[in-house]
C-alpha cells in the first residue's frame, strides 16, 4: 500500500516527552529554535512520572557538609569506574543549579523545618569518600518524578513547544552521508503518516526494561530510539549493563523505592538476619543497588530466602514512625497494599531483585551528540539524552536519584549545544524518496503480518529467555544457551500475526513494532554480556568474578544488522575531567 504523507519542517525534533525530552524541548524552545516534541504517550504518562525517591544534588541543606565533589566521587565509584569522568564531573557540578532551577520552575519539593528542599539518604551517597552517609536525594515525598514531569510539561506549553501527542515514531531519516535529517511518525489517533524534517533530532525515548520478564518500568519502556539507532547501522553502548533493583514487589515487579531504606528500612532473610551487615558492613542496606541485588540473590541461592518457594527477601518499614510513612513514603505504603496485599505499617514487604534501569544505550558525548565508533566520531543531526542515552555517567551501575538528574542536566546540555550549531530558518536538504519508502515498507509488512503467532506469545518467550539467561548472575554456558534460544525466538518473528490492519488506534500494530524494537536490543544485550569477560557493577559473571581493568576499562559498542548479526567493539573510558576543580579518581577496589 502507498501511504500519503503529511510533511512538517522544524529546527529541532525531540522524540520523547519524559523528563529528558521535556527538559530538552524547553531549552530548545526558549533558545528560539522551532521545536517539535513527538511522543507515543501523553507527556505526563511517560515513565518519568513513576520516579519515586528523588533527584540528587549536593545542596547541603542538612548541613552534613555535602559537596559536588563527593557526589562526583560516589558516582565514579558507583559506576565501578566505567563512567566517563568528564561527563560525571559535568553532571555533578551542574546538579545544584539544575535542582534550584526546577524549584524555581515550580516543582513542589517536600520541605524541611527551615523551609529548604527536603533531602534524604540514598544508596552509595556519602560524605568524604565513604566516611558517613550523605543526605543528597532531593524529594517531593515519594513522587518526585511526577512533580518534575508535570512542571516541565507546563513550562514547555508556556514556551510554545509544539507537541505531537500519541504519534509513534517509526524510524530516523538518515541520508546517504550518514546525517540524520528527521523522522517518520504514525499518528495513532487518525492513522496519518507524518514526515518531520529537522536540522537536529533528539532521541529521548527512555529505557528498554521490557526486554526482561519482570521489570519496574512501564509497558511502554521498549527502547524504540535504541532500535532506530541499530536499524540506522549505528552502535549502542554498554548494553550488558542492566540494573536490577533489589526491591521490586514479589510477583508484580512494581518498585518499592530505595527511599524506604533511606528513611531507615532494612532487609532480612528467612533466619530473620539483617544480611546486608555481612555484605556491606559500612553502608549496610544502603550499599549500591548491584551489591544489594547480588546479596539477595546469594541469600536465595544458599537457601535463606523467605516465602513458600524460598525466593524472596523481606523489606521492613513497620518499625518506622507511621508519621514518616504518611509524610515521606505514602506511595510506597499504597503500592505495598495494592500489589502485595499488605499493610506496611504492620508487616514486611516481600521483595525480589527486578530489572529497573538500563545503563547502556545510545553513545553520546556530554553535549548529547551521538557518536558512532571507538574514536567517538559524531553523527551529524542526531542527539540522544536520558535513559535512552549512554553518556556515560552511570557506567556499570547507576546510583539512585542520578537518573532524574541526568535527564535535566543533559536535556539542558543538548539544548545549549543545539543553540550553538543549529542554523534556524535554513532550508532542509532534499531527501531521496527511497529513504521514506524503506521505513514505510517495514511498517506495511508488519501491519499485514499474517503468521500464526501473536505478539504477546513471542514477547513473553523473549522476556523469559532474557530473565533466565542474562539475569543477576551470568556465565558463558548460561549466556550461550540463551543466545541459541533467542535465535530460535527471533525466527518466530517471521510467523508474527497482526490481526488489526487498520491505521487508527491499532494497539496490536504498536505492540508488534515495539516487539521488533525489543528483539534487536535483547540480541545486542546478550551478545555484549558474553563479550565482557569480567564482573563489573551490574554485570556479574560467575566464571569471571573479578573486575579486569587491564582488558575492560572500556565501553562495549554493539551493532546489529537487518539479519540480526552482531558486531562488537570497545572504546576506552574517559579517565580525565574537564576542569582541574576535581581530580580523576583512579580505579580502586569497590567496597561499601
Ligand atoms: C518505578 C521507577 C522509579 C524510579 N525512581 C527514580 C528516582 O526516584 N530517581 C531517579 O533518579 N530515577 C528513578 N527512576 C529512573 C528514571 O525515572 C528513568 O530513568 C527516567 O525517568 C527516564 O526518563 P526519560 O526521559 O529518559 O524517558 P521516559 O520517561 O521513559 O520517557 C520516554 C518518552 O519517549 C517517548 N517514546 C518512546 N518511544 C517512542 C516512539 N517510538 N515514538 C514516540 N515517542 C516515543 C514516550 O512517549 C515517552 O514520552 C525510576 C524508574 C522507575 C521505572
Amino acid at each position: 500500500m502507498t501511504y500519503s504523507i503529511i510533511d512538517h519542517e522544524f529546527d529541532v525534533v525531540v522524540v520523547g516527552a519524559g523528563g529528558a525530552g521535556l527538559r530538552a524541548s524547553l531549552g530548545m524552545s526558549t533558545a528560539g529554535l522551532k521545536t517539535a516534541c513527538i511522543t507515543k504517550v501523553f507527556p505526563t504518562r511517560s515513565h518519568t512520572v513513576a520516579a519515586q525517591g528523588g533527584i540528587s544534588a549536593a545542596l547541603n541543606n542538612t548541613g552534613d557538609g555535602d559537596d559536588w565533589r563527593y557526589h562526583f566521587y560516589d558516582t565514579v565509584k558507583g559506576s565501578d569506574w566505567l563512567g566517563d569522568q568528564d561527563a560525571i564531573e559535568y553532571m555533578c557540578k551542574n546538579a545544584v543549579d539544575a535542582v534550584v532551577e526546577l524549584e524555581h520552575m515550580g516543582v513542589p519539593f517536600s520541605r524541611d523545618e527551615q523551609g529548604n528542599i527536603y533531602q534524604r539518604q540514598f544508596g552509595g551517597h556519602t560524605i568524604d569518600h565513604g566516611k558517613s552517609m550523605a543526605k543528597r536525594a532531593c524529594a517531593a515525598a515519594d513522587r518526585t518524578g511526577h512533580a518534575i514531569l508535570h512542571t516541565l510539561y507546563q513550562q514547555c506549553l508556556h514556551h510554545n513547544t509544539e507537541f505531537f501527542i500519541e504519534y509513534f515514531t517509526l524510524d530516523l531519516l538518515m541520508d546517504d552521508q550518514g546525517i540524520c535529517r528527521g523522522v517518520i511518525a504514525w499518528c495513532l489517533d487518525d492513522g496519518t503518516i507524518h514526515r518531520f524534517r529537522a536540522h537536529m533530532v533528539v532521541l529521548a525515548t527512555g529505557g528498554h526494561g521490557r526486554t526482561f520478564f519482570t521489570c519496574t518500568g512501564a509497558h511502554t519502556c521498549t527502547g524504540d530510539g535504541n532500535a532506530m539507532i541499530l536499524r540506522a547501522g549505528l552502535p549502542l553502548a554498554d548494553m550488558e549493563f542492566i540494573q536490577f533493583h533489589p526491591t521490586g514487589i514479589y510477583g508484580a515487579g512494581c518498585l518499592i523505592s530505595e527511599a524506604v531504606r533511606g528513611e531507615g528500612g532494612y532487609l532480612t532473610n528467612s533466619l530473620g538476619e539483617r544480611f546486608m551487615l555481612k555484605y556491606a558492613p559500612n553502608a549496610k542496606d544502603l550499599a549500591s543497588r548491584d551489591v544489594v541485588s547480588r546479596a539477595i540473590a546469594i541469600e536465595i541461592k544458599e537457601g535463606r530466602g523467605c516465602g513458600p518457594n524460598k525466593d524472596i527477601a523481606l523489606l521492613h518499614m513497620e518499625h518506622l514512625d507511621p508519621k514518616i510513612i504518611t509524610e515521606r513514603l505514602p506511595g510506597m505504603h499504597e503500592t505495598a497494599r495494592v500489589f502485595a496485599g499488605i499493610d506496611a505499617n504492620k508487616e514486611p514487604i516481600p521483595v525480589q531483585p527486578t530489572v529497573h534501569y538500563n545503563m547502556g544505550g545510545i553513545p553520546t558525548n556530554y553535549h548529547g551528540e551521538v557518536t558512532c565508533d571507538s574514536k567517538e566520531t559524531i553523527v551529524k543531526g542526531l542527539m540522544a539524552i536520558g535513559e535512552a542515552a549512554c553518556v556515560s555517567v552511570h557506567g556499570a551501575n547507576r546510583l539512585g536519584t542520578n537518573s532524574l538528574l541526568d535527564l535535566v542536566v543533559f536535556g539542558r546540555a543538548a539544548a545549549l549545544r543545539a543553540k550553538e550549531i543549529v542554523l534556524t530558518d535554513t532550508p532542509h536538504e532534499k531527501l531521496a524518496d527511497s529513504i521514506t519508502n524503506t521505513i514505510l515498507d517495514r511498517f506495511d509488512k508488519t501491519r499485514n503480518a499474517a503468521g500464526d503467532l501473536l505478539t504477546g506469545h513471542i514477547r513473553t518467550n523473549m522476556q523469559q529467555i532474557m530473565q533466565t539467561h542474562c539475569g543477576v548472575f551470568r556465565s558463558q554456558d548460561m549466556l550461550d544457551t540463551g543466545k541459541i534460544k533467542l535465535e530460535e525466538c527471533i525466527k518466530t518473528l517471521e510467523n508474527l500475526q497482526v490481526n488489526d490492519h487498520s491505521l487508527i488506534w491499532n494497539t496490536d500494530l504498536v505492540e508488534a513494532l515495539e516487539l521488533q524494537n525489543l528483539m534487536v536490543q535483547a540480541v545486542v544485550t546478550i551478545h555484549s554480556a558474553t563479550y565482557r569477560t569480567e564482573s563489573r557493577g551490574g554485570h556479574a559473571r560467575e566464571d569471571f568474578p573479578e573486575r579486569d581493568d587491564a582488558s575492560w576499562l572500556a565501553h562495549t559498542l554493539s551493532w546489529c544488522d537487518a539479519n540480526l548479526n552482531v558486531k562488537l567493539d570497545k572504546r576506552p573510558v574517559h579517565m580525565y575531567t574537564l576542569t582541574n576543580e576535581v581530580e580523576v579518581i583512579a580505579p580502586q577496589k569497590r567496597v561499601y
